[in-house]
């Protein structure tokens, strides 16, 4: 049995240890001061600037420390460059009890810019049996893709997921972007990059048919409708103040917790009129609080006609 004074002291080792643990794990040869920061060099050609190593991922400051990491709000996004979801399932959008400011047109950061000015070939929601969870906008293999914000690089690699080539930016305004499909990046992860930069050339890798861009905006790992937010005819947001709440995440139907409108394989059945949860229950042979719990409302919650609700 260790002593309460052997755990405080390993523990103190251990935060003094791991945000350098980067640091030891390849030989550092030299360092350089760059008007960027500080750069390592390692021994085997790689390089990263210290500010990086113990970079947390927080971009913004206000939206951290003041919603999110406040006591009603449990959510994570942690700092990952080989993960296209951070947040380890554990984003529920059920928490979200209060509505959330943010600014997605400043002059400071976060001046927006349409990602690739092409026709919208298919919209977020509800397709072929599960949640797209963007926009797709057609293109040619080789055209140039832009960050819709700036922000800094988190993934860009190809994703077996069916993304194939994705870069993912998480912006100054507390959003994440995710562009996938491309043939190229042209950014590394921890790069800055400001909005219209390019990020990639447009393709048609994973699970794709034919050259297109497929564009997420995601909060907190959870989808968002990215035509609630940008006007893809006037290539701008539709309004410099974006309001997060609960009823966004649902509007594409389907499940509302962040990842599994993605990869599970739950099964949907949008409402008609008429339609009570014990009716749907019978039908899809389970029972009103499964339903409840699969969609996080009440027995006595009003059913939207048109909405989609997990059954299974
Ligand atoms: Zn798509």
């Amino acid at each position: 049995m260790l002593s309460k004074k052997t755990v405080m002291r390993i523990l103190l080792i251990a935060i003094l240890i791991i945000p350098f643990s980067n640091l030891f794990s390849q030989k550092v040869i030299d360092t350089l001061e760059t008007e960027d920061g500080t750069m390592i060099l390692y021994s085997n050609r790689t390089w990263t600037y210290l500010e990086d190593v113990n970079f947390d991922g927080v971009m913004n400051e206000y939206l951290y420390g003041q919603v999110i990491s406040d006591t009603s709000l449990h959510y994570t996004q942690t700092w990952d460059k080989d993960l296209c979801y951070t947040s380890d399932l554990q984003n529920d959008v059920n928490e979200l009890k209060d509505t959330i400011w943010m600014c997605v047109q400043d002059s400071i950061h976060d001046n927006f810019v349409i990602p690739f000015d092409g026709v919208v070939t298919s919209r977020f929601g509800w397709r072929r049996g599960k949640n797209h969870n963007g926009i797709d906008i057609d293109l040619v293999t080789g055209d140039t893709v832009r960050a819709a914000w700036s922000g800094k690089i988190r993934y860009a690699k190809y994703n077996t997921g069916g993304f194939g080539n994705l870069v993912v930016i998480r912006h100054f305004n507390g959003l994440e972007t995710f562009y996938a499909h491309l043939s190229n990046h042209l950014v590394v992860p921890n790069q800055i990059v400001i909005a219209g930069e390019p990020i990639g050339l447009g393709g048609n890798t994973g699970h794709s048919r034919g050259s297109h861009l497929h564009f997420e905006v995601r909060f907190y790992d959870m989808p968002l409708n990215p035509e609630r937010i940008i006007d893809f005819k006037k290539n701008e947001v539709l309004d410099e103040n974006l309001l997060v709440h609960r009823g966004m995440f649902r509007s594409g139907g389907g499940s509302s917790t962040a990842h599994s409108s993605g990869s599970s394989n739950g099964k949907y059945y949008r409402v008609r009129s008429g339609d009570t949860l014990g009716a749907i229950a019978r039908r899809n042979r389970t029972s009103v609080s499964r339903l409840c719990q699969l969609n996080g409302i009440r027995p006595t919650t009003v059913l939207q006609i048109g909405r989609n609700i997990r059954v299974r």
